[in-house]
């Protein structure tokens, strides 16, 4: 099975470019949507979390507490560092066992921390979703109503732009309209279906 990994800084366009490849028929798997499911009421995920950070992180139903938890995380390296010791081999192990279940002609994995996480060299290729900086800030702006700092905390805590591009197999530049990138995803995905064949993945 030839895997995708697909990666680009906040606001880029990772989940606007991974639904044109799902249209085409190809199967996406979401690192943080297994994240979030990772920490269910339930979940070993969630029980690892609560011994390491404290039952205060659940609210009276049970359930994590994420804006509590992403303040902690944010506040202290340390913290931070445990917290991704304990998600990030569960989300990876999760990310396998449904790369299995694959049915389409390739798979695109969604992870937007994928530099950050060290695990870039488990995919095949790795396709990052560019855009200026500036554009960034402005559609963060307008979908998430942070202010500039906030965006700019964001920024530095993600491996800048240069990063991404130096590791990238594929780019799509993303500063354009939806027919743009249309044009572009279309493009891959027929290079994907190629090389999926002639490599026998
Ligand atoms: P995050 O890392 O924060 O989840 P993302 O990389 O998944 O972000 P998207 O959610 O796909 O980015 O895009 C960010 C915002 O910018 C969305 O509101 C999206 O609709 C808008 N957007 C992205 N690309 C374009 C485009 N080419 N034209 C118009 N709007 C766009």
């Amino acid at each position: 099975m030839l895997k995708i990994a697909l990666t680009g800084g906040i606001g880029c366009g990772k989940t606007i470019v991974a639904d044109l490849f799902r249209r085409k028929g190809i199967e996406i798997i979401d690192a943080d949507q297994i994240a979030r499911l990772l920490v269910e009421p339930g979940e070993a995920g969630l029980k690892d979390v609560v011994q390491r950070f404290g039952t205060n992180m659940l609210d009276s139903r049970g359930h994590l507490n994420r804006v509590l938890l992403r303040n902690v995380v944010f506040n202290s390296h340390q913290d931070r560092k445990d917290l991704e010791a304990i998600l990030h081999p569960l989300v990876y192990r999760r990310i396998e066992s449904e790369i299995g279940r694959v049915k389409s002609p390739y798979c695109i994995v969604c992870i937007p921390l994928l530099l950050e996480t060290g695990r870039a060299e488990r995919f095949d290729r790795i396709l990052v979703i560019d855009c200026p900086v500036e554009l960034q800030y402005e559609r963060v702006r307008v979908r998430d109503h942070l202010d500039d700092d906030q965006i700019a905390r964001i920024l530095a805590s993600q491996a800048s732009r240069e990063e991404k591009l130096r590791v990238a197999d594929d780019v799509i530049f993303n500063d354009a309209s939806l027919t743009s990138l249309d044009n572009q995803v279309e493009k891959l995905h027929n290079f994907y279906l190629k090389f999926s064949k002639s490599t026998g993945r």
